[in-house]
């Protein structure tokens, strides 16, 4: 199959659209990162998905509208807080669990009796979703275990050959996944960190954060996101925390300067040093493409100046621990 890259105009979201009202897949720009779409409510449109990225089966998949009115038939109920976070934080990027009603597959909830929805705010995203008048599937548009794609280009690395159309809606603004919430009676409980962070998020209620955020579940432990328990992120390199700041840092660096490696700090350190992002949110919006670029400049081993976990540093600190195993360089 050949794979068409198309700039996000009316014409691509034409065509993306056809594609995906019969039933087939195309990937989209989203603010978080790159979404591979099909037909939320199409069992076999959604088994595609499943195939071209490799995708564990119990990996449910978050269902995208463009507008308030797309939930209704999707869920059993909304919740009164989970109706004022949408007010604030939607379009954006917070996923929350509901209970699903008949309508969502099976195949879309990964056989759980929930379902996760979000409201994209980006553009191109909301454009294809409302030209369609069917909710969207679309998990990130990576070969499943790799890094996230936050350019057309990386999805076209993974998935050439087996998807006809990427809209190109440049780099994305975020570059994280979004944050994936459920509830627990008023709590609400953090599975998955994001754009939306624990503080915005305690404005309106508790915070609980899952224990799966920062730690390897156990073997056959059952974990509420079935995504949790998957290696993810990863690139070929291997990736390690390095739990030693500034100057402590740089010294463990030079120890290693020999290596085939990269040093990721958290600021400008001079020669030899990757500069990652002095914020969270620079942080967040290079990880993927940084871990990316390591395995096409062959890199053996990347080392990253541990983040700091708060704000949408417990995203990115949630993504590397992710990418390096949980592998931490510790004093
Ligand atoms: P992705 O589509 O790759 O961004 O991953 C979606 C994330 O949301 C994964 O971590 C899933 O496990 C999680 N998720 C999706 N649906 C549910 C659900 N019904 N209950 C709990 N977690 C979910
Ligand atoms: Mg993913």
């Amino acid at each position: 199959m050949f794979t068409k890259i198309e700039p996000f105009c009316e014409e691509s979201v034409r065509e993306a659209a056809q594609i995906l009202k019969n039933g087939g897949i195309a990937a989209i720009p989203t603010e978080t990162v790159y979404g591979l779409a099909a037909n939320a409510l199409d069992e076999n449109a959604v088994k595609s998905i499943f195939t071209a990225k490799g995708r564990p089966q119990d990996n449910p998949l978050i269902v995208h509208i463009s507008n308030f009115e797309m939930i209704k038939p999707l869920v059993v109920d909304v919740p009164k807080l989970a109706q004022k976070l949408a007010e604030r934080f939607w379009a954006g990027p917070l996923t929350m669990i509901f209970d699903k009603t008949d309508v969502i597959p099976g195949v879309t909830s990964g056989g759980l009796s929930t379902v996760a929805v979000r409201m994209p705010a980006n553009d191109a995203a909301r454009a294809v979703i409302e030209k369609c008048g069917f909710p969207l599937a679309a998990p990130s548009a990576n070969l499943s275990g790799k890094p996230s794609p936050t350019s057309a280009r990386h999805v076209f690395e993974d998935m050439n050959g087996k998807i006809p159309l990427i809209i190109d809606g440049g780099e994305c603004t975020v570059g994280v996944e979004s944050t994936v919430i459920c509830f627990n009676g008023d709590k609400i409980h953090i599975l998955r960190p994001g754009g939306v962070t624990a503080e915005m998020l305690s404005e309106f209620a508790e915070v609980e954060i899952d224990k799966a955020v920062e730690t390897a579940p156990k073997q056959d432990e059952r974990v509420i996101s079935p995504g949790m328990k998957y290696k993810h992120y990863s690139p070929k390199a291997d990736v390690w925390i390095v739990k030693l700041r500034a100057e402590k840092f740089v010294k463990f660096c030079e120890s290693r300067k020999d290596e085939n490696a990269w040093f990721l700090s958290r600021g400008d350190y001079g020669k030899g040093f990757i500069n990652f992002g002095e914020t969270a949110e620079i942080q967040a919006r290079r990880l993927f493409r940084l871990l990316r670029e390591a395995d096409e400049n062959n890199i053996e081993t990347v080392y990253v100046e541990i983040p700091d976990k708060s704000g949408v540093g417990l995203a990115v600190y949630n993504r590397l621990i992710r990418a390096a195993g949980f592998k931490v360089v510790d004093e």
